[in-house]
């Protein structure tokens, strides 16, 4: 809580070259969020990878990995070839704690505190699940209007400041960035859009409604698969199995890997629908440590094989992403060479409307 502030501080203080800190909001019991920008400095256009932490209270574990990344990031980028690459076209964007008031609940009355604290009914109630308090299909499924229920989506779509706070920011820069990133536990799995609907994420939709391409349409099929199967969507499927594959070959933990709807639950209003709706072409949530033995109270031993095999998986994730769209290192980009560098292994077709 007060520790992270601390340790954001002076993580800004001690790598002044490749940190800043910066504001994003306000909580609703008032307490300032900030975000961390691991960025090297360049001339050139960057892009941007999110990745927030601490969406719900009670999954510890979530707060902690943002925190190793960052560590990870800061120790290891001069000697490790695959960060120093991606950091010369890519910045970090890490938002350590999203529910602050939450996480801070959670370790001072209720350990299994999930929500954020904004009161309701006269103060009879508390809290609104934030990850279902995003505006994608917002209150349709997997959903309660009761804000008792955990799963209380609030009173309409982006209701809550953190939520907002961030949905705000991401939407000024989302024509930059290129991954979103939101870890939570627990489970195992690294799930792709959409959980709102078991329909795969539409290509045209996304490709079109990004300003970087113009008045181009991209119509694109996948050889060897229908009409209706989706490239971007077999792309998201195909980077989160290498992750998948890089973390287990740490420990032999195993993550299942799919659409959110067709392997866990459907749910509307959250964070990683959301992000893909608007247009940024990877979207994963993390669900981290363990199946359920300990569930959200995870061991302190597991905390840092945990971190350590995550890892694994986000660089594998920041690399091919990097790989994709900055082939053969630094490359300006233009709506050609997005389009072609998403779709390398399908067929394209073009049409100018
Ligand atoms: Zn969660």
């Amino acid at each position: 809580s007060g520790e992270i502030y601390q340790w954001m501080t002076q993580i800004q203080k001690s790598n002044s070259e490749l940190v800043t800190q910066h504001y994003l909001g306000k909580t609703i019991e008032n307490r300032t969020m900030y975000y961390l920008q691991i960025s090297q400095p360049s001339d050139k256009t960057k892009k941007i990878i999110w990745m927030d932490c601490g969406i719900h209270a009670r999954e510890w574990i979530s707060p902690a990995f943002c925190q190793w990344f960052v560590k990870e990031i800061l120790q290891n980028y001069k000697s490790d070839p695959k960060i120093s690459r991606f950091l010369k076209n890519l910045d970090l964007y890490i938002l350590p704690v999203l529910n602050i008031d939450g996480y801070i609940y959670s370790w001072e009355k209720d350990r299994l505190w999930r929500k954020n604290r904004s009161p309701h009914m006269n103060g009879t109630c508390y809290g609104t699940d934030l990850n279902r308090n995003f505006n994608s299909s917002w209150g349709s499924i997997g959903v309660s209007y009761n804000c008792s229920s955990e799963i209380f989506c609030g009173s309409g779509p982006e209701s809550e400041p953190e939520t907002r706070a961030m949905a705000q920011f991401i939407e000024r820069k989302k024509s930059d960035i290129l991954c979103y990133l939101t870890i939570h536990s627990y489970g195992q799995y690294i799930l792709t859009p959409y959980g709102s609907t078991t329909k795969p994420p539409s290509n045209s939709e996304e490709l079109v409604g990004d300003k970087n391409f113009g008045p181009l349409k991209i119509i694109a099929k996948c050889t060897g698969t229908d009409n209706n199967a989706v490239p971007i969507l077999n792309l998201q499927m195909r980077v989160a199995k290498k992750a998948s594959a890089a973390l287990m070959g740490k420990y032999g933990t195993r993550y299942e890997v799919g659409s959110t709807s067709l392997i866990l639950y459907s749910n509307s209003g959250s964070s990683r629908d959301w992000a893909h709706m608007i247009g940024i072409p990877f979207s994963y949530t993390f669900e981290l440590r363990d199946k359920g033995s300990h569930g959200f109270v995870l061991p302190p031993d597991q905390i840092q094989p945990t971190c350590e095999e995550t890892m694994l998986a986000v660089t594998t994730i920041i690399d091919y992403i990097d790989q994709k769209y900055f082939p053969g290192g630094a490359v300006m980009l233009t709506s050609g060479s997005l389009g072609l560098s998403l779709c390398l292994s399908v067929v394209l077709t073009w049409t100018v409307s």
